[in-house]
């Protein structure tokens, strides 16, 4: 069965969970072969081959942490060399499209990116985009070269599937231009201790409606109740009463949670670009017409000031 490159994305070899995501991806359309790169690369194995990667290959060099992305492309183009691979999947972040942008230039490839499905195809891999602010589905395949496609978090489950996860050690010789953009310092993000809003597989956002900076408390305890992520529209950020880097949208995050739920908010068109793929979508919005109610698989008509502490408190009653 031809081998597919999974790039692994993970912090100090503990894996993330949108690649364990594409490794279920892999194994429908072949064996996933993941690459691993930087420190702590060779502690990522047992978690991938618990996941269904047959081999894991490995760089720890220091060039993946002091310099920007292109060690990491000539890393996977030396990947692609070692493997011939039939596909290379890679995690659809910011970093994780340049990289797979910039592998598909290197090898001559054609590239899909922001994939939210991906099955096997008689001739290559077929990926499912939402495309137009997820006003389409289209399902495309590369047919140039070796396929490189970047598929979106929560676009398919994480399944268990065991395999040997053998370590190899990736040679990679880099490129002139792989010391060209040098890290100079890193500040941690101080941590709310939720989860990382892309990745969640929970979003409770707040727009207009939630009519102040402090009013944010209620949006944020329904979401710690449920172990979520906390979304605002642009016209709760603009209005300076959550961080920009909150913002779900056409100028702001793409999120494709299991549930979405939005509150007090109208569901214009640049919101729904970014949040129109959630899996279940619920708001609860006071006025019957908000065009939010034409998408939603479930509408609250209701005052959010009072729904949404209800509907914490019975989340925290069912949980015990
Ligand atoms: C180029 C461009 C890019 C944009 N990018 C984005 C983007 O990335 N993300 C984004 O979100 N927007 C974006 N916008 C803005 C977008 O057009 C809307 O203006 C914005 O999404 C509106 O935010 P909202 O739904 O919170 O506010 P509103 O449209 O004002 O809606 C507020 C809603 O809250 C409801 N409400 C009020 N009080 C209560 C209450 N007590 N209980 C329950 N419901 C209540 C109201 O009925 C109303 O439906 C963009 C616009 C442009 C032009």
């Amino acid at each position: 069965m031809a081998e597919v490159l999974v790039y692994v994305d993970h912090v100090d070899g503990s894996v993330r969970k949108p690649t364990l995501e594409l490794l279920t991806l892999a194994r429908r359309i072949g064996e996933p072969v993941a690459v691993a790169l930087g420190a702590g690369a060779g502690d990522t194995a047992a978690v991938l081959g618990e996941h269904g990667a047959v081999r894991v290959l490995t760089n720890d060099a220091a060039e993946f942490a002091d310099y920007l992305v292109v060690p990491k492309v000539d890393a996977l183009q030396a990947a692609v060399a070692a493997v011939s691979p039939s596909a290379v999947l890679v995690p659809s972040s910011a970093e994780g499209k340049e990289i797979a942008a910039r592998l598909a230039l290197r090898i001559g490839s054609g590239i899909i990116t922001d994939a939210v499905d991906l099955e096997a195809g008689d001739e290559g891999p077929v990926a499912t985009q939402s495309v137009f602010a997820a006003g389409f589905t289209t399902k495309s395949r590369v047919t140039t070269g070796v396929p490189v496609v970047t598929v979106k978090p929560n676009s398919a489950p994480v399944e268990p599937a065991a395999a040997a996860g053998a370590v190899e050690a990736l040679a990679v010789s880099f490129s002139d231009a792989a010391t060209g953009t040098k890290v100079t310092s890193r500040a941690a993000r101080e941590s709310t201790g939720r989860p990382e809003l892309t990745e969640a597989a929970i979003v409770v956002s707040g727009g207009r409606g939630v009519n102040g900076a402090e009013n944010f408390a209620i949006i944020e305890a329904l979401a710690d109740s449920l172990g979520a992520a906390v979304g605002a529209s642009r016209a709760a950020v603009d209005a300076g009463w959550y961080p920009h880097s909150n913002q779900v949208g056409q100028t702001g995050k793409s999120v494709s949670p299991q549930l979405y739920i939005a509150s007090g908010i109208s569901g214009a068109i640049q919101h729904r670009a970014g949040m129109q793929t959630s899996k279940t979508i619920v708001a609860i919005n006071k006025d019957p017409e908000a065009p939010i109610f034409d998408l939603v698989d479930y509408g609250v008509v209701g005052d959010l000031f009072d729904v949404v502490p209800a509907l914490t408190d019975e989340v925290k009653t069912r949980k015990g």
